[in-house]
């Protein structure tokens, strides 16, 4: 896939929302983190719980000194300890992350990066500059799409500290999971797994708990840490 598309520059991207909020996903469930949200994604899952976000371009055009004054004031109310890159995808906004991460640091504040782990030529430029890197491995059932690839060269290049998160339905077959285990123990069988069943959301319905079970115990047997964890900002009511 290519890395070359950029719905950015360096001084402007186009932006849905900036807010401070819990974590509600994975291994680093509960921090307080300033999240950026932009517009636009490559990839149309059938669970994106923020469709919105999804055409291209979507969100509105935010100036580089809104962004430090939006950030800046966010991190005067409250303790964080990250700014969450999420979206749609960020790896579609090169340019502004080159631009921005640096100053992020030295706000004090980790970069950490949401992504849905396809953009690999776009992730090589911003590499050095993220901390955490939260990657989805994308299933067909889901997307229409084989991703394979993509996701196991991501793999090889993400950082310590970072974990892989999977959204599984009632859709997601046994043979799926069997190539999540293998691109793992291909490339980073060190890294943590999530296993996240779908909230469900319009006609997408979550997995069965037998099933998921089962895929946890295959995970666990097989790789050094693997965990099952929901989406846990609906439960709690949180965006
Ligand atoms: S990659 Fe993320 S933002 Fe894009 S469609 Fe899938 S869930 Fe939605």
């Amino acid at each position: 896939m290519s890395g070359s598309i950029n719905l950015s520059n360096s001084a402007s991207a186009r932006i849905v929302e900036i807010f401070s909020s819990l974590q509600g996903e994975g291994i680093y469930l509960g921090e307080r983190q300033i999240f950026v949200r932009f517009g636009g994604c490559n990839l149309h899952c059938d669970y994106c719980d923020e469709p919105r976000t999804i055409p291209i371009p979507s969100g509105e055009v935010m100036e580089l000194n809104q962004f430090h004054s939006e950030v800046s004031r966010l991190k005067s109310e409250k303790n964080h300890r990250s700014l969450s890159w999420t979206g749609g995808e960020p790896l579609l906004h090169v340019p502004f992350l080159l631009s921005v991460m640096p100053w992020v640091r030295k706000e004090g504040l980790l970069n950490y990066l949401e992504t849905n782990g396809t953009r690999v030529e776009a992730f090589k430029q911003v590499r050095d500059l993220c901390d955490i890197v939260a990657m989805d491995i994308k299933l067909p059932s889901s997307t229409g799409r084989e991703l394979w690839s993509e996701h196991l060269e991501f793999l090889r290049l993400i950082p310590k500290k970072s974990f892989v998160k999977v959204i599984l339905t009632d859709k997601t077959t046994e043979a799926e999971w069997r190539q999540v285990i293998r691109i793992l123990q291909e490339s980073s069988p060190d890294i943590p797994l999530i296993l996240q069943p779908a909230t469900p959301i319009r006609e997408v319905r979550t997995i069965k708990p037998a099933l998921a079970i089962k895929f946890l115990r295959q995970a666990q047997s097989l790789l050094k840490e693997a965990r099952l964890i929901p989406q846990w900002h609906p439960i709690w009511g949180l965006r």
